[in-house]
């Protein structure tokens, strides 16, 4: 039987050296490079040795300042089902714990309000709670801790953000709620449920983002149906099923007649008349 290189013998997915070297250049991770992954398999020693390396002495959570920070709570990390999902917190303490021991200082303000805070994103002007219809005055972001305690990051090595903006709707739009119930709604709007491994059945979810994050999908997923239309209509193109009325005077027989050319297929009228002519009789 061929080895798969990329499986250890109970099949648990591996990193690759060259996922390790990336890694360490950069300190940035994600979930298929997830060094825990690679722990967990305990099979490989150079993993065990980077593991070791990064390893540092324990260092106080917060400074001074960024623990007066977390008493006075600007932002609501503190507060339950921030983002909807009931008596989950944005952030857990440990992995703030292990945010301070992956940089190897005591977390500061600054280091707090990248991790959670405002959104610098969302619009200064009005934006109103699709849920309540209520103005909401503030919004806030946060970031996800990685297993080892680096921020969670897309492929560009940008922070991704959850906050509370939702793309939904029908046309797809960007919409926004205020924290908590009303967040949840918005992102419950579906009505669907999934199953849990363990079984039990939950709401799923839409993805709660930081405003950013939700305009660059709802431009993304914008832009996956203009790719497929378009490989549509190259395709109805090359079988000769050219329907589309496109500009530019290109009649039903693929002859350019400029701008005369008859709007609608030869041999047919058009569906309403026009109104001068109704006027006229
Ligand atoms: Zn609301």
């Amino acid at each position: 039987m061929a080895k798969n290189p990329n499986r250890n013998r109970v099949g648990v997915p591996q990193v690759t050296d060259e996922q390790i070297a990336a890694m360490a250049n950069t300190g940035v991770s994600d979930v298929s490079t997830d060094l825990s992954v690679a722990e967990r398999a305990g099979a490989d020693d150079k993993v065990a040795a980077v593991a070791a390396e990064g390893a540092k002495p324990r260092v106080p959570t917060y400074t001074p300042e960024a623990r007066a920070w977390m008493d006075k709570d600007p932002y609501g990390l503190k507060t339950e089902g921030i983002y909807g999902q009931r008596g989950r917190f944005a952030v857990l303490p440990e992995a703030i714990q292990q945010r301070a021991q992956f940089l190897g200082r005591p977390l500061m303000v600054a280091d707090m309000e990248e991790l959670h805070g405002a959104d610098p994103t969302a619009p200064t002007e009005s934006v109103k709670c699709t849920t309540c219809g209520k103005v909401v005055t503030s919004f806030v972001r946060t970031a996800m801790i990685t297993d080892e305690g680096d921020l969670r990051r897309d492929q560009d090595g940008n922070v991704t953000y959850r906050g509370q903006a939702v793309i939904t709707g029908k046309p797809l739009a960007r919409h926004a709620a205020h924290t908590g119930d009303c967040l949840y709604k918005l992102r419950n709007a579906r009505g669907k449920k999934k199953d849990l491994p363990n079984g039990r059945q939950v709401a799923d979810l839409l993805p709660s983002q930081s405003f950013a994050q939700a305009n660059e999908r709802l431009a993304g997923i914008e832009g996956h149906f203009a790719e497929k239309a378009n490989e549509k209509q190259a395709m109805q193109n090359r079988l000769g099923f050219n329907t589309a009325r496109t500009s530019g005077g290109r009649t039903d027989d693929g002859i350019d007649r400029g701008s005369f050319a008859p709007k609608t297929p030869r041999g047919q009228s058009r569906r309403q008349p026009r109104n001068w002519n109704e006027n006229s009789n």
